[in-house]
């Protein structure tokens, strides 16, 4: 086919992630991708300012992880991992557990982030009921957090936020504030009172926390203090909660150091349970991790049942698992808190102007994040011209737009994503989006 009529079947049958069928906005057919880059079919290269949504740490088609692939895949593609096991699963549970803070290295491996945090969630209702605890069968949760589109993990996401349309199926959690108090700021007294009001009231039916430590993604671009974990963390002991952080966007980096919650200092804000993904295969493929303490696997295992209910048919697939060893082996040897600080500071200087233009809000920058909150959305089409001549992909959405680049990003196309940021943010208002219409 050629490209128009491949890009003609795509308009006509193919859902793409939040986008109507009968009346598609336009998508770029895309042929290959290295480094920072992605080309398209008439030979169109772009800048790719979102890391694919978050997930190319080290710039696309890193020849290590298709290596890595490559190799695995002329052994053994699959095999299922009830009754068996294999080197790759083994290797790459090593290496997290390695990684991950203080206790934590029993690892169950998901096939995407959203059912890592199912998992997590199964994991601390199996873990009271083990301990005798059967009524906390709720999570309580941050508003303006984000933690996948499955039901149990649209269930944790903001209440208020792209998911209202599915209330009627979703498992009801409680939810506290948005942490108020910006990273960088002074704490303040009253700074986690709304989630010990949640505790107070609905303690004996709680489970686990879970959260998006310091940075909260995609439905807020929200850094808060860290301050606020340790709270967390103090408040869960007390109280028998487990403490869940997804990392799965800020892990790995993107906020500096390695995990978003060592912004609270070594040790001062350890969850039971870690979830990652996104950047643990370095963009080439599917794979999560929901990584659990000892005393979790221990309690739950003591139970009845015993075993661990979840079981996915792909469960630690070969591939996956082999591109997330050269994925954590590319962490380990270069310097990624170095990168995001490399980026942070490209990033701080190149955005500090924006501020000065009236349809932006507040411009915000932590490790490799770059976010302009803009008071209002332009119009689709003139973001897409933005696009096409900066030659910078973005992606924003409701009132961000924002770069969260592969570490590896050179200066000179920092300075590039910094032009196409600036770019939309001087461009005019566009209407606001039509009632029940997601902007996206
Ligand atoms: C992206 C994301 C998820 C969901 O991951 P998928 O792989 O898209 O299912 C969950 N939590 C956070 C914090 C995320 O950013």
């Amino acid at each position: 086919m050629t490209p128009s009529e491949l890009l003609d079947y795509d308009r006509r049958h193919l859902w793409h992630p939040y986008a109507s069928l009968s009346s598609p906005p336009p998508v770029h057919l895309a042929v290959s991708a290295s480094g920072p880059r992605i080309r398209l079919a008439d030979g169109t290269e772009l800048v790719d300012a979102v890391a694919s949504w978050w997930c190319v740490a080290h710039g696309h088609n890193h020849p290590a992880i298709v290596e890595a692939i490559r190799r695995q895949s002329e052994r053994m593609s699959h095999v299922m991992f009830g009754g068996f096991t294999h080197e790759p699963a083994i290797e790459l549970a090593r290496r997290l557990a390695a990684i991950a803070p203080a206790g934590l290295d029993r690892v169950f491996f998901a096939d995407s982030g959203s059912i890592a945090v199912e998992v997590a969630a199964k994991m601390a209702v199996q873990y009271q009921r083990a301990a005798g605890r059967p009524r906390r069968d709720r999570l309580v949760a941050l508003k303006g957090g984000y933690h996948g589109d499955t039901c149990c993990a649209m269930a944790l996401s903001d209440p208020d936020g792209m998911h209202t349309l599915f209330r009627g199926i979703m498992p009801r959690h409680f939810f506290a504030e948005r942490p108020a108090v910006p990273f960088g700021a002074a704490w303040e007294a009253d700074g986690f009172a709304s989630m010990l009001r949640v505790v107070e009231e609905h303690g004996d039916e709680i489970a686990a926390m879970i959260c998006e430590p310091v940075f909260q993604a995609a439905n807020a671009m929200w850094f808060y203090h860290p301050e606020y974990l340790r709270e967390m963390r103090r408040l869960c002991d007390e109280r028998g909660i487990l403490l869940i952080f997804d990392e799965i966007a800020a892990g790995l980096h993107r906020t500096g150091p390695r995990w978003a919650h060592d912004h609270a200092g070594p040790g001062a804000a350890v969850p039971d349970i870690l979830c990652v993904g996104k950047a643990l295969t370095g963009g080439a493929i599917t794979l999560a991790a929901t990584i659990a303490s000892g005393r979790v696997a221990e309690t739950i295992s003591a139970g009845r049942p015993s075993a661990f209910m979840h079981g996915p048919t792909y469960m630690a697939n070969p591939l996956a698992c082999a591109a997330g060893c050269a994925s954590l082996d590319l962490f380990a040897a270069g310097d990624y808190a170095a990168h995001a600080a490399r980026i942070e500071a490209r990033f701080r200087a190149g955005l500090a102007p924006l501020r000065a233009l009236p349809n932006v809000a507040e411009v915000r920058v932590l490790g490799a994040v770059g976010v302009v909150e803009l008071r209002a959305m332009p119009r689709a089409e003139d973001v897409r011209r933005v696009i096409l001549e900066t030659g910078v992909w973005l992606r924003p959405f409701a009132n961000f737009v924002y770069s969260i680049p592969p570490f590896t990003t050179p200066d000179a196309d920092l300075d590039r994503i910094v032009g196409a940021l600036a770019a939309v943010a001087a461009l005019p208002p566009g209407p606001p989006p039509e009632d029940g219409d997601f902007h996206e």
